[in-house]
């Protein structure tokens, strides 16, 4: 139980929300609400006024090995992907978008009091993509098809079937946390698997609300767990596991590397979408008003918070102060404030007091690498000292070999430089490990559509930025990921071809 104080300022908790924070939580296994068997929980917290919302299960490889057997024995029975036609598949996931659209208001304060992104856009941007995500994949359980293939056998008959893979275990971030559950929770579901969701320690709430709605919209138990815990107890417990067939991991490339590691001894399917340093390019014949706007926004949305940041601003040289003014003026007009706070901010907190610390870190040692913040580089104080609040930040005179300008941040910084000609900046945007997305602004269809061709990167914007689609595929480059996400590709990463053969002749 806790003690709900929120701030004054705060827009009213709904009924439902303050109901679900007080009552007891419990992981989801099974179609069962249990608590952990060691009987431990953790806090997590309200990032913009560092107030304790809920206590979750912990859960440890006891409580991973239960949810593996009920995904399992599900899975078995077949009760999802054989015994429900493709039709009856397709109209429950369906219903879950519904759901998720008629509590987007508590799914959307769930994940701002746990997120600290303002309440506003988790209800008008997170909850309608997460939403949006199913309807796509609810469309796909009948249209999930073999073929057949044309041999030289004489008298043999080939063909294909895709299956799914059986029981995957998905661990996700905290950025947009029901959204990136969405992201790999539909596809999986879709492909007809069984599913085991690990939210990050961060943000559990929406996951746990979740599973509610799964109950409601009547998917058989045993589709959909939930373990709340940490990446180090459960997550590494459900990469061992050898009854998980596969992985779907969210997150960050350190942590993808252990769990690569990890995942050896069963070598199980794994499939990562993880960070980058996204390169995001101005050429002087750009349309300047909507090139300034957008390349604030590719920093600032959600923070900075996002694995799509446009983190690398190149700017050519004849218009850099023109754009770098530009951008100064709208950072300044960015209001912070309080995801919750009635009148809404543009920007909340970053997500922890040990994420506030790392941007931190990386401003003071931008600074100290002989870069200057033309614009924030503070944490913000005031009535915000309760809660982990950084200024929007813009670096100049910072060079490509600096730390800062090399490794992602996830917060708000950004590191504006010039450069000269075309060929100069297109090898500089592909010098680095990542390949997540990458930008540019020009008015010219030649240079869009040679930099479309030689950026190296999954997701290439061109006049704008940060755009994504259920149905578009979406993934890295290098040391961004392997595999994609969304679209008919995402199904790939959910399911197994067999080929048949058959002697007829
Ligand atoms: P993270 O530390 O890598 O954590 C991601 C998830 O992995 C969390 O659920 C975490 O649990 C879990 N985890 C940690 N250690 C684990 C282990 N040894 N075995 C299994 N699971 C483990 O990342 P984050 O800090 O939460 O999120 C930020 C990162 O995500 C950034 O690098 C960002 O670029 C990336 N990201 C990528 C995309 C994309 O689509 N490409 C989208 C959003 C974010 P805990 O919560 O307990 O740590
Ligand atoms: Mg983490």
């Amino acid at each position: 139980m806790t003690n709900l104080g929120f701030p004054e300022n705060y827009v009213e908790i709904l009924p439902e929300v303050r109901a679900f924070l007080q009552s007891d939580l419990k992981l989801h296994i099974g179609g069962r609400w249990v608590p952990s068997i060691s009987g431990e929980t953790f806090e997590t917290h309200d990032p913009s006024s560092g107030r304790l919302l809920a206590r979750v299960p912990s859960a440890q490889a006891d409580d991973v090995d239960a949810a593996v057997r009920a995904a399992r024995a599900t899975f078995d029975s077949g009760a999802w992907h054989l015994k429900l036609s493709p039709s009856d598949r397709g109209r429950l996931i369906w219903r879950l978008a519904d759901l998720i659209e008629t509590h987007a208001p508590i799914l959307a304060q769930l994940d701002s009091l746990d997120n600290g992104k303002p309440v506003k856009k988790a209800q008008q941007v997170d909850a309608p993509l997460s939403a949006e995500h199913f309807r796509y994949y609810a469309g796909w359980p009948s249209k999930i098809e073999g073929a057949t293939i044309p041999v030289n056998t004489p008298g043999t008959f080939n063909y294909t079937v895709r299956e799914p893979v059986g029981v995957c275990g998905l661990i996700v971030p905290w950025n947009y946390p029901l959204l990136m559950a969405a992201w790999k929770i539909a596809p999986a579901l879709a492909a007809g698997n069984c599913i085991i969701l690990k939210p990050a320690e961060q943000t559990p709430l929406s996951a746990l609300y979740l599973a509610r709605l799964f109950e409601e919209a009547g998917f058989p138990a045993g589709v959909f767990n939930v373990l709340t815990g940490f990446g180090e107890t459960a997550g590494a417990a459900l990469v061992a596991h050898p009854g998980v067939d596969k992985i779907g991991f969210t997150g960050s490339a350190s942590v993808a590397r252990t769990i690569l590691r990890n995942s050896a001894d069963t070598l199980k399917r794994v499939s990562l979408e993880l960070g980058g340093k996204s390169p995001n390019i101005i050429f002087a014949d750009a349309d300047l008003e909507q090139a300034v706007i957008g390349a604030t926004w590719a920093i600032f949305g959600n923070n900075g918070q996002s694995c799509t940041a446009g983190s690398r601003l190149y700017i050519q040289r004849s218009i850099f102060d023109r754009v770098l003014t530009g951008m100064s003026d709208q950072a300044a007009n960015i209001r912070v404030g309080m995801g919750m706070q009635t009148d809404q901010p543009d920007l909340g907190p970053v997500v922890s007091m040990e994420q506030m610390h790392t941007i931190m870190g990386y401003i003071e040692d931008g600074r100290s690498s002989g870069g200057q913040a033309v614009v924030g580089g503070q944490r913000i104080g005031g009535n915000l000292a309760n809660g982990y609040f950084i200024e929007p930040t813009i670096f100049t005179g910072v060079q490509d070999s600096m730390k800062i300008v090399r490794e992602e941040i996830f917060g708000p910084v950004v590191c504006a430089m010039p450069f000269d000609d075309a060929d100069e900046v297109l090898h500089r945007a592909n010098e680095t490990p990542y390949g997540l997305a990458a930008g540019l602004w020009t008015r010219d269809l030649q240079t869009a559509h040679r930099f479309a061709a030689r950026m190296q990167a999954g997701t290439i914007w061109i006049n704008t930025w940060g755009d994504t689609d259920a149905a578009s595929p979406f993934g890295g480059y290098k040391q961004s990921g392997h595999g994609r996400e969304m679209g008919k590709e995402a199904l790939d990463l959910y399911s197994e071809v067999k080929s048949v053969w058959i002697r007829v002749g």
